[in-house]
């Protein structure tokens, strides 16, 4: 802190000794130099601060000689701080009529004074600069920088950062385009939602939809929709009910012919095994004959009885053989039959 002011004396003229050789006021922590002039101790540091051969000016401006100021060659000047501490004084301060001692002055009057003006102590940074008598009530009602609740979320800010909030605060109520009703900002998108919204003015789909009404209707328009168009809600429910019983009825047609269908196969395929057994009995009695053939070759005989008897085993192989290619050809046809069967069954399944 640099000197007082001048003016905080009461007696008009004060004496040189009193006075700071830099900043020229009345010395504040006075200290004394070698060569006996007085500076305040922060503007003696100021003076030394980075400089080595600080030369008085006092001196140089009275001509005695080039003094080299340095911090071991000074000390605090006690005897001229109790000289000044018992001047009478007067505070400054625009409104302050307090008088006292120099000594009360600097140690508690301008450490307290209401009239001082001071910079606003909230921390996060307020510049404003107030009478130490109002930094309360500013501190409670004034100061931008004072913290604020969101009435509607309870977040708090800083005052000048609210109107910020509010353009983002997610429970501020708005105003829903289709009822005019206030909703959290947040909710609005689920207050108009078609399906879980509670919106009475939002459109949903009319709940005859699955059997053939495709209107879209007000939510609280619906009791009224559904009282108009009952006669038309009746017909396509009486429509929907008769297209059900066809499906159920074609679907029970469908698995009977299956159902005959496989009774079929069951039959021709007994039929197979019997031919497949006949053709094997057939096979087994022409060996027996070739060799009783071979037999009587040998023996230089061949019968007209042996060679009519082969010709007719040759033929009922052949039509054994026709018979079971037609039967063959049928079972595949048959199989298809099935297979079509089947897929339409799982689907009107
Ligand atoms: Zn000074
Ligand atoms: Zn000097
Ligand atoms: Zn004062
Ligand atoms: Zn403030
Ligand atoms: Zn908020
Ligand atoms: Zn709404
Ligand atoms: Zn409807």
């Amino acid at each position: 802190m640099v000197g007082f002011s001048k003016d905080i004396f009461i007696q008009s003229l004060v004496e040189d000794k009193y006075l700071c050789q830099l900043c020229e006021k009345v010395l504040c922590d006075p200290i004394q130099t070698y060569c006996g002039h007085r500076y305040c101790e922060t503007c003696f540091e100021d003076l030394l601060r980075n400089n080595d051969n600080v030369l008085c000016s006092s001196c140089k401006a009275e001509g005695i000689m080039d003094t080299i100021l340095s911090v071991q060659q000074m000390y605090h000047d006690k005897a001229i701080q109790r000289e000044l501490n018992i001047q009478h004084v007067r505070c400054l301060n625009k409104g302050c009529d307090w008088t006292g001692s120099f000594e009360d002055y600097r140690v508690n009057h301008i450490l307290t004074c209401e009239y001082e003006m001071i910079q606003c102590v909230n921390r996060n940074g307020c510049n404003v600069s107030i009478q130490r008598g109002n930094l309360s009530s500013h501190l409670e009602k004034d100061c931008p920088m004072r913290i604020v609740k969101c009435e509607y979320c309870t977040v708090e800010v800083p005052f000048t950062n609210i109107e910020t909030h509010l353009l983002e605060c997610p429970k501020i109520p708005e105003k829903c385009k289709l009822c005019g009703e206030f909703v959290p900002r947040e909710m609005i998108e689920q207050h108009t939602d078609t399906k879980t919204g509670d919106c009475v003015r939002k459109m949903i789909a009319c709940q005859f939809q699955n059997v053939g009404c495709h209107d879209m209707v007000e939510k609280s328009k619906m009791a009224e929709h559904n009282t108009r168009s009952m006669g038309e809600h009746l017909l396509m429910m009486l429509q929907f009910i008769i297209s059900l019983m066809a499906m159920v009825r074609s679907t029970r047609n469908k698995i009977d012919e299956v159902e005959n269908v496989r009774t079929r196969i069951n039959e021709h395929e007994n039929q197979i095994k019997q031919l497949e057994k006949n053709e094997e009995t057939l096979h087994h009695k022409m060996t027996e004959m070739v060799s009783a053939a071979q037999n009587e070759n040998r023996n230089g005989i061949i019968t007209g009885e042996n060679k009519h008897l082969a010709d007719k085993h040759e033929q009922s192989t052949r039509a054994l053989n026709n018979s079971m290619t037609v039967v063959n050809k049928k079972l595949a046809t048959c199989e298809g039959v099935v297979a079509v069967l089947n897929n339409q069954v799982e689907k009107t399944d």
